[in-house]
């Protein structure tokens, strides 16, 4: 491709950006800046050099580690990032249809969590576009417990996913990936130590959750989770629990069966703010958790981090009066 076919590509490219709004969530202005200029230089280096990636996570989850891992080599969009909505109920809209079109690396969940993004890959998209589907590296599917990023062994099988396609879609920036690669698996030392430590103090410390998003998490952690998933897996799902497994979940507050009740505060329900009264009136401590980012302007560690902590606290807490 000559300068010239370049240069009249950035600038069509610009164009069509500007005309359907497109919002890209950069790191920073300085970020920003540093991209700019990167997309002058390669153009003026007549393509011997690499593009910058175009990369759209489903979720910002997902969205934050690519980026951590992708570096100044890739442009991260995170499409479900809205804090006080409920991700299973997400729509999408022109905007994300033409984010995922265009595209050079695509990051869903799967497992039923985000069928509009499947809907829009499968519409046929740019050539050669790589798509990491969260659930199928995992082998899972419809109906498993889709909230993978909050197991630690698939958020490490994940970001090697992340790595590898990343090398595959630009092989001559593997070295660059490589160090983000060690430097993201460093950075999310305080977050796996967080969680052997709370297995080291609280293994088999009994808790109750009023929904699947913490399944994952007490299994890494060790915790004993009593909450009936008949009720854990209808709230995620958004219907209505049998009657039996709300009277089952109300004995196990009031009779201080569980130490602690973690709830979903993003997809609070009529039901699960019931519980929530319920263990507060009987002293038992809650602890919030959410489906993405938040607040979610931080990194996936900080949040996690931040969550983790307020769990163990939580317990250490029940620990100190028992
Ligand atoms: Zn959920």
């Amino acid at each position: 491709m000559g300068k010239k076919t370049v240069l009249v590509g950035v600038v069509l490219l610009a164009i069509i950006l500007a005309g359907v709004g497109f919002v890209f969530s950069f790191l920073s202005s300085q970020d920003r800046t540093t991209q700019s200029r990167q997309t002058f230089e390669t153009s003026e280096a007549a393509s011997s050099q690499a593009a910058v990636i175009q990369v759209v996570a489903g979720e910002n989850f997902w969205g934050s580690l690519i980026s951590q891992l992708g570096g100044s080599r890739t442009q991260v969009l995170s499409i479900v990032t809205d804090p006080n909505a409920d991700p299973h109920e997400y729509e999408s809209n022109s905007q994300d249809a033409q984010a995922i079109a265009t595209a050079a690396f695509v990051i869903v969940n799967g497992a039923g969590y985000d069928d509009w993004a499947l809907k829009l890959i499968a519409a046929g998209n740019a050539p050669n576009q790589v798509v990491l589907n969260v659930a199928d590296l995992l082998g899972k599917k419809v109906g498993d417990n889709p909230h993978f990023w909050y197991n630690p062994y698939y958020v490490n099988a994940t970001i090697a996913a992340m790595y590898k396609d990343l090398i595959l879609i630009d092989p001559s920036d593997s070295a660059y990936f490589t160090q983000q690669y060690s430097s993201l698996n460093v950075s999310l030392g305080e977050y796996n130590q967080r969680i052997a430590e709370i297995r080291t103090e609280f293994a088999s410390v009994k808790v109750a959750a009023t929904e699947s998003i913490f399944v994952y998490l007490a299994n890494a952690t060790g915790l004993d989770l009593m909450s009936p998933p008949a009720f854990m897996n209808a709230v995620a799902e958004g219907n209505d629990p049998p009657a039996q497994s709300v009277a089952e979940f109300q004995q196990l507050l009031e009779n201080h069966t569980v130490r602690v009740l973690v709830y979903n505060s993003q997809t609070l329900t009529p039901i699960t703010q019931s519980m929530e009264t319920l263990a507060s009136s009987n002293g038992i401590p809650i602890v919030a958790i959410t489906e993405t980012i938040q607040p979610s302007d931080v990194s996936f560690q900080v949040w996690m981090n931040a969550e983790l902590l307020s769990l163990q606290n939580a317990l250490n807490a029940q620990a100190m009066k028992s």
